[in-house]
């Protein structure tokens, strides 16, 4: 049995950028649906013995599993999400993580842009992602739907969620804005 996991801070820290109102839906609601979905999906299934990332490798791209994948794959991200933020997140001046990203995007600035195209791009629901290739090398990429770069053997380092459920009752259709708020207020690279 799957259970939602403690969220990293309260529901009201990423305020005003994330009201307390949209976390408490995202996380309260759709993510719990995913992981009951997910629960009652894998009743008397081989799965219930693998964890999530076990379950998303041994789904994914068999159409027989898709909603198995769906759910499970919908499990981890918002988990990753609200892991890749925090209150007074965005910076990261001064890292080592500062000198990866410049020598991977060439400036913080570049990098922004490049993860800003991917979430603003992604056509319908998904999400952006910045990860670590297994040669080392960081990478922006963008995923559709429930898709996340470790069923592909990549390392997430951040994510943003774009389906429009994490930005809508703030943002109304305004996803460049929320993913702006994202990344200079609130994004925090797992480095
Ligand atoms: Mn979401």
């Amino acid at each position: 049995m799957f259970t939602l996991p403690k969220l990293p801070y309260a529901l009201n820290a990423l305020e005003p950028f994330i009201s307390a109102r949209t976390l408490e839906f995202h996380y309260q609601k759709h993510h719990q649906t995913y992981i009951d979905n997910l629960n009652k999906l894998i009743e008397k299934t081989k799965f219930t013995m693998m964890n999530l990332e076990e379950i998303i490798t041994e789904t994914v791209d068999k159409p027989e599993y898709s909603n198995i994948f769906n759910n499970a794959a919908q499990t981890w991200n918002h988990t990753f999400f609200w892991q890749s933020m925090q209150p007074g997140g965005g910076e990261i001046e001064g890292s080592e993580l500062e000198d990866k990203i410049i020598k991977n995007f060439g400036s913080f600035e570049k990098f922004r842009e490049e993860f800003k195209q991917a979430a603003v791009s992604q056509f319908g629901s998904g999400w952006a992602w910045l990860v670590e290739k297994q040669d080392g090398r960081l990478a922006v990429m963008k995923t559709a739907n429930a898709d996340t770069p470790i069923a592909h053997r990549l390392r997430p380092l951040t994510t943003c969620d774009v389906w429009e459920h994490a930005y809508y009752l703030d943002y109304q259709n305004r996803r460049a804005e929320f993913v702006d708020v994202f990344l200079n207020n609130l994004m925090k690279i797992n480095f």
